[in-house]
């Protein structure tokens, strides 16, 4: 019989339906005369293809083509196991380094817990010494040779992003790592092409830590919320005073070094009510590049009910603004490359893809630095000279985390583009749940985001040729 797959979403494009598989991920668009006529044939249930009317014949090859019809009734699972064999395997190629577990900060939305008296206690007072960080080099070192079979690093780069806590408190720490990783970039094949960032409240930015993180090679990546006080009005320190200010001086001091860095832009309810701003913001000062980061809830924060779908559209409507700048925001850019490329996109973050190792003050190491706090998911010490990352059973479950291996994933249209999110968020939404659970706030994002992707692409067709009628 030839139907629909099960994998098949459809999509009012206004005078045309997009048919399109979350799988195959290539939109088909039909005038909506065009679909009733294939929507009426289909409801014959028809055995072959061949009881198609003439003017139906070429659409309907097409359809079998991009998996959209099936006339195979295991098409659809030897579909989703073709894709799972895609999935890649556990390979290390990042790692955070925890230089130090304090912050001079207490956002109110803190997902680590610094905005929390009892979570704040669980954080270790001594920053990253020279002998962790020594052994912390060497481990992360070994993790990458082993992972040297499942992994190109010519075109996955390894990544050291330099972390906390804020990491500028042991600014010393950073510099010393940074340097011998630089040192050893001759002699180490596995640290020849590795990037390293730092990401940062900003605050404890002067020139001279700018000026020597450039030479380093270590980008800089601030946390911002918007550009004006109201939208940063989350961001507070220890004593609840506003930084906004204060962060706007550096800013305007880095730009006069005419040195290059990301913001790292997360979503408050005040920043997604001052729309025009962050454009504002982009433009005003030397951005490489920047990501939103939609809130997560806590057991001490929660978002309010509409906010998901607030931010997601925000992202999208910010999206058409800046993609007119040239300006390419990265949460969106990672799913509109997954859509343009029909290209698989497993997992959103390096956690959920086997690929990251967290290295804590003290020499603990872990998996999502989402889970300082508790340690939970910490599974070895740098001391563990037989620890091989990739093999860990913890890592191996992380690694298997893709909405393609969840049920209830399967139905969903966004299954292709969606990378399925957070599984610490997941884990907070709802009592019971774990890191399998769905990522609902992520969903909201994913589906949204898709819808928006497949009627933009009918959009550009039509202003450039015409759909097919
Ligand atoms: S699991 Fe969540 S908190 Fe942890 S690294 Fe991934 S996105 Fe971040
Ligand atoms: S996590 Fe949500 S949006 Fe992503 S595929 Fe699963 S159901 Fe769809």
């Amino acid at each position: 019989m030839v139907e629909l797959s099960k994998f098949t979403h459809l999509f009012d494009c206004g005078e045309a339906v997009a048919l399109y598989h979350s799988l195959r991920m290539k939109p088909v668009y039909l005038k909506k005369g065009i679909f009733k006529k294939l929507d009426d044939w289909l409801k014959q249930k028809p055995e072959a293809i061949d009881s198609a009317s003439e003017d139906l014949l070429g659409i309907i090859k097409e359809l079998i083509k991009y998996k959209i019809l099936k006339q195979d009734k295991f098409e659809d699972e030897k579909v989703l196991e073709f894709v799972k064999t895609k999935l890649p395997k556990p390979a290390i190629n990042v790692c955070y380094f925890i230089l130090s577990e304090q912050c001079n900060l207490s956002c109110k939305y803190c997902f680590i817990g610094n905005n929390d008296q009892e979570k704040r206690k669980n954080f270790t007072k001594l920053n990253m010494s020279k002998s962790v960080a020594d052994k912390a080099i060497d481990f992360f070192i070994r993790q990458l040779k082993e992972s040297s079979g499942n992994i190109n690093f010519e075109e996955n780069k390894p990544v050291i992003i330099f972390y906390g806590g804020e990491p500028l408190i042991n600014f010393e720490m950073l510099e010393y790592i940074a340097t011998k990783i630089n040192n050893l970039r001759v002699s180490e094949k596995a640290v020849k092409n590795l990037e390293m960032s730092v990401i940062t409240n900003g605050l404890l930015l002067n020139e001279e830590r700018a000026i020597k993180l450039k030479k380093l090679g270590v980008g800089i990546g601030i946390s911002i919320d918007g550009f004006t006080e109201e939208s940063n009005s989350m961001r507070v320190d220890n004593s609840g005073n506003p930084i906004f200010k204060k962060l706007l001086t550096i800013l305007d001091m880095l730009k006069k070094l005419n040195i290059s860095i990301s913001l790292s832009v997360t979503l408050s309810e005040e920043t997604i009510n001052s729309r025009d701003e962050i454009i504002d913001l982009i433009q005003a000062y030397n951005i490489k590049s920047f990501g939103f980061n939609i809130m997560m809830s806590s057991d001490t924060f929660v978002v309010s009910e509409k906010y998901n779908e607030k931010a997601a559209q925000f992202i999208i409507d910010q999206f058409i603004k800046l993609r007119k700048l040239g300006v390419y925001e990265d949460r969106m850019m990672r799913k509109l490359k997954a859509f343009a490329e029909s290209k698989i996109y497993f997992s959103d973050c390096a956690a959920t893809a086997g690929g990251q190792i967290v290295i804590s003050s003290n020499g603990e190491v872990g998996i999502c630095q989402g889970c300082l706090h508790n340690k939970k998911y910490f599974i070895s010490d740098i001391a563990d000279e037989n620890f091989i990352a990739s093999k860990n059973k913890d890592i191996i479950e992380w690694s298997q985390l893709s909405p393609i291996n969840k049920e209830e994933c399967q139905d969903c249209s966004a299954l292709g583009i969606c990378g399925g999110g957070c599984p610490i968020n997941a884990s907070y939404i709802k009592q019971n749940n774990t890191i399998h659970s769905l990522d609902e706030r992520f969903c909201i994002h994913s589906k949204m985001t898709l819808d928006f992707l497949i009627k933009d692409l009918y959009r550009a067709m039509t202003d450039d040729q015409g759909a097919r009628n």
